[in-house]
């Protein structure tokens, strides 16, 4: 992974921590590598990143003072002469607000610190508020949970239903009744501080590219829940497609001959894979999931995975589902393709939307992912 690693969205730090461009990207460099790998002594650090000593020992200065990296003492095994001192990232030095607003009936929140732990949690029931007044629930639940940081809030990251663009524009979210809402202007107006907004699916693929088991840099998360998503990091970066876009299989067609989506046509995947169709057990959970790697295969075809991660209830897509998946890809797919292709389930559960969220922030206030 390397640092800003969120290649194409455009998550620019705005923030007054990072102040002149190459110093900020060698400061991204220098967390990158502590964030990655664990603490660190300055000589590991310059060649590590290839910065001169001089330069390292200027960046460790400056993130000693923001608080953001400490002093940690020397390693056990001391060796001839002055054993180094090592320097470790604080994951408790700063806090992030993390938002999800893809549940239906709730709008749900978190502050994270830097390691991915979920310090509070708050959540406001949504009682069918859309448009205007879904906006002030959102303001109001990051204000509260801010109110309840116990440190400096290093900025807001927010995971929404719907298409969002690369300025963190939610261009269309049709369950809260939004088009064109500029929710990254608006948070930032109301808090003043930086704020990072992207469409659920493609947060949750950060929040387990960073956070879950796998460390995989080629990877789909596909989300099930009253409709269908998907998330794609390729080569390390998140890919949004060209009109922001990319991941929306749940309107793929994969029965003609079936049921009328909410979309206006027929026979759409999310209508045989939405949690509701599959808690009403219309068709077997075996053959949703060989339906899915129907879907799949093409994709992990074209663009050689490595992993499928499957989000959602974990008594319906654990076991025969996930299963189904796997062997129809398999069967699919060329063996070079598969090879290696790793389908599962996420250890994150519901937080990784949450977890996402305060990735989007991390890649864009300190260049870490
Ligand atoms: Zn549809």
């Amino acid at each position: 992974m390397s640092a800003g690693g969120i290649g194409r969205r455009p998550l620019r730090p705005i923030g007054k921590l990072l102040a002149e461009d190459t110093k900020r990207h060698h400061l991204s460099l220098v967390l990158q590598r502590l964030f990655t790998d664990g603490p660190a002594s300055r000589a590991d650090l310059a060649r590590d990143t290839g910065l001169s000593r001089v330069t390292i020992s200027d960046l460790v200065g400056s993130l000693l003072q923001d608080g953001l990296v400490a002093e940690l003492g020397s390693p056990a095994e001391t060796r001839v002469g002055k054993p180094p001192t090592l320097v470790g990232l604080l994951p408790d030095a700063v806090h992030i607000v993390a938002l999800d607003l893809s549940p239906e009936d709730r709008l749900a929140g978190a502050v994270i610190d830097l390691s991915g732990q979920v310090k509070a949690r708050a959540e406001i029931p949504r009682e069918g508020a859309t448009g205007e007044a879904a906006i002030r629930l959102v303001v109001r639940l990051a204000r509260q949970l801010r109110a309840g940081s116990t440190r400096p809030v290093l900025g807001i990251g927010v995971g929404s239903a719907g298409v969002v663009d690369g300025d963190g524009v939610v261009v269309n979210a049709a369950n809260l009744g939004w088009a064109n809402v500029d929710l990254t202007g608006i948070l930032r107006r109301e808090l003043h501080t930086s704020v990072y907004v992207a469409n659920d699916a493609n947060t949750a693929v950060l929040g387990e590219h960073t956070f879950g088991q796998g460390g995989a840099t080629d990877l789909m998360l596909v989300r099930v829940g009253t409709g269908v998503g998907a998330g794609l990091v390729v080569g390390g970066a998140l890919v949004e497609g060209h009109t922001s876009a990319a991941g929306e299989i749940g309107h793929v067609v994969v029965d003609t001959g079936g049921v009328r989506c909410a979309c206006g046509r027929v026979g759409c995947l999310e209508t045989v894979l939405a949690v509701p169709h599959l808690r009403r057990g219309e068709r077997s959970l075996a053959s949703v999931g060989a339906t899915l790697g129907g879907v799949l295969a093409p994709i992990v075809g074209a663009l050689n995975l490595s992993e499928i991660v499957l989000v959602g209830p974990l008594d319906l897509l654990d076991g025969e589902l996930c299963e189904a998946v796997d062997a129809t890809v398999r069967e699919r797919v060329m063996a070079v393709s598969s090879t290696e292709l790793v389908v599962r389930t996420s250890p994150l559960g519901d937080d990784v939307v949450l977890l996402g969220a305060a990735v989007l922030v991390l890649s864009g206030e300190l260049g870490v992912s």
